[in-house]
């Protein structure tokens, strides 16, 4: 479009060409259509309730006695002001049913402890251990109750108290993120009112255009496609997927506009083929790859087979293939042959504490592959996304800035969903998962999405406060966090008897 000042009489005209010229008041009401057909997006959450709720956090014990006698007590000194006597020293309302504190309500307890301060004689107030048993090491009873919370509610956990997390230690702990920016109002995160956006694309982009004398564009286009979240949905252990959760993923996903995978053999016994299902095949299996339709645009190969590789890229030009592989011992050298291939789509996997190639932490391991994609000079070329060990929102700004374009979420849907886990959750296949007795497809849905909804507000509030503007410029930011035992080496390192390695 070019804006063309031409004399005949008060016209002014624009376009590029005779038939596609209008006057200013035409492009005036073109523009007003466009914009008012502009849809700024948005996960739409609604409170859903649980289906098998949590353990209370804390248990609450009441002394009978102890509570008779101060009832009795404040009953003579106070006759006659009976708000004064019936006053319940809880706001929260663990004490304001019919029977006030000789039958409590733990579940409104919050563990504030102002009844046990002022009342140490028949008060107690306990961490529950039921509570506490949940999940593991890693996946633990705080980050599933707060995932538990954000599914229900659809909102950023706020409680007023701060970050209560940790300052320091090990995994995604051991990073900090600069805020440097946050008083910048035009990027207030989720009440913005410059649009920060979390668009990532998946697939290949070239790294530089050709174009021949005539400046007509000669090297080869974009193919790729966009997601509007920086993660999907992934697929959990195989004894955990049936055809269900399937389709709650498929339909969560197209909600979300994100993509489902799911294993292939699934996808075409349940007719499950979208474009937001990502068929998983095994490399036995990879003849299959032409076989999903309904508009299936990217498929995942389970492993790495250079010649299966080649086979499925060239009887299906237009389809994406990604390759699933694990970061076993030697995974430098996969990563390479998957480079030289041409590979445009990587899924690392490693176990649900994140840990693979040995005992390193994936935080290394994904910086180590991002680094080695852009000194091969085709990391926009490669999308890199990655599944296990994120768990929890704030470790899916940290996993992308060291380098992932998105992640991979499965544990964190089953948990979601109230699915109780057991068994070695910290390995990708041997584990565990009892879902909710008496649940729909529908609430498991609104359940991930409102997760899902929680989370990008969360990332929206990070790329707020570093000022960034899209989750894309985000990818491979190192310059912009900090880790703790760089911080601690720096500061102490001098000192006699610094041991380093963080907290
Ligand atoms: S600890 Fe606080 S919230 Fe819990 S019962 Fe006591 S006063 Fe209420």
């Amino acid at each position: 479009m070019q804006l063309l000042n031409k004399p005949e009489g008060s016209q002014t005209m624009i376009g590029a060409s005779d038939k596609s010229r209008l006057t200013i008041a035409e492009f005036a009401k073109e523009s007003r259509i466009r914009a008012d057909s502009y849809h700024r997006y948005h996960i739409d959450t609604i409170e859903t309730p649980d289906r098998q709720a949590l353990p209370n956090r804390f248990l609450v014990s009441v002394g009978k006695f102890g509570l008779a006698k101060l009832l009795m007590s404040e009953v003579f000194e106070y006759w006659g002001k009976w708000d004064v006597v019936f006053a319940r020293p809880c706001t929260y309302g663990v004490f304001s049913g019919p029977v006030g504190g000789f039958s409590p309500r733990p579940e409104k307890c919050v563990g504030c402890l102002r009844c046990t301060i002022e009342h140490p004689e028949f008060v107690t107030i306990t961490p529950n251990p039921a509570l506490a048993s949940l999940g593991d090491s890693y996946l633990n009873s705080k980050i599933i109750s707060t995932i538990d919370e954000e599914a229900r509610k659809g909102t950023v956990p706020v409680r007023g108290q701060g970050y209560r997390g940790r300052f320091g230690g090990p995994g995604w702990d051991g990073m900090f993120t600069d805020m440097s920016e946050i008083v910048r109002p035009s990027r207030d995160g989720i009440h913005g009112r410059e649009l920060i956006s979390t668009i990532v694309d998946i697939g290949s982009k070239p790294m530089r255009l050709q174009f021949d004398s005539e400046g007509g564009l000669v090297s080869a286009g974009p193919k790729m496609m966009s997601i509007q979240v920086p993660f999907v949905f992934d697929s959990p252990a195989g004894s955990v997927m049936t055809p269900s959760l399937a389709k709650i993923w498929k339909a969560a996903a197209e909600q979300v506009d994100t993509l489902a995978l799911i294993p292939g053999d699934m996808v075409t016994s349940n007719n499950l083929a979208s474009p937001s299902v990502v068929p998983i095949i095994s490399l036995d299996s990879s003849e299959t790859a032409s076989s999903f339709k309904n508009g299936t645009r990217l498929i995942q190969l389970d492993g790495w087979d250079a010649s299966a590789y080649a086979s499925i890229s060239s009887s299906n030009p237009d389809l994406m293939i990604s390759i699933r592989m694990s970061f076993e011992t030697g995974w430098q050298g996969q990563l390479n042959e998957m480079i030289d291939a041409g590979v445009s789509v990587i899924h690392f996997v490693a176990n649900n504490h994140g840990e693979a190639d040995g005992d390193r932490f994936i935080m290394d391991i994904i910086i180590e592959a991002h680094e080695m994609l852009l000194k091969a000079g085709v990391r926009d070329k490669i999308t890199l996304l990655h599944s296990g060990g994120v768990v929890a929102a704030d470790h899916l700004p940290k996993a992308i800035i060291c380098g992932l374009d998105a992640v991979g979420l499965d544990l964190p849907l089953l948990v979601a969903i109230q699915a109780r886990l057991s068994g070695d959750t910290s390995s990708r296949e041997d584990y565990k998962a009892k879902l909710p007795r008496r649940f729909d497809d529908k609430w498991a849905c609104q359940r991930i999405v409102n997760l899902t909804g929680s989370w990008r507000d969360q990332m929206l509030e990070i790329l707020g406060a570093m000022g960034i503007r899209e989750v894309r410029r985000l990818r491979g930011e190192m310059g912009r966090a900090m880790w703790c035992t760089h911080l601690e080496e720096e500061a102490f390192s001098e000192i006699e008897g610094f041991i380093g390695g963080g907290i």
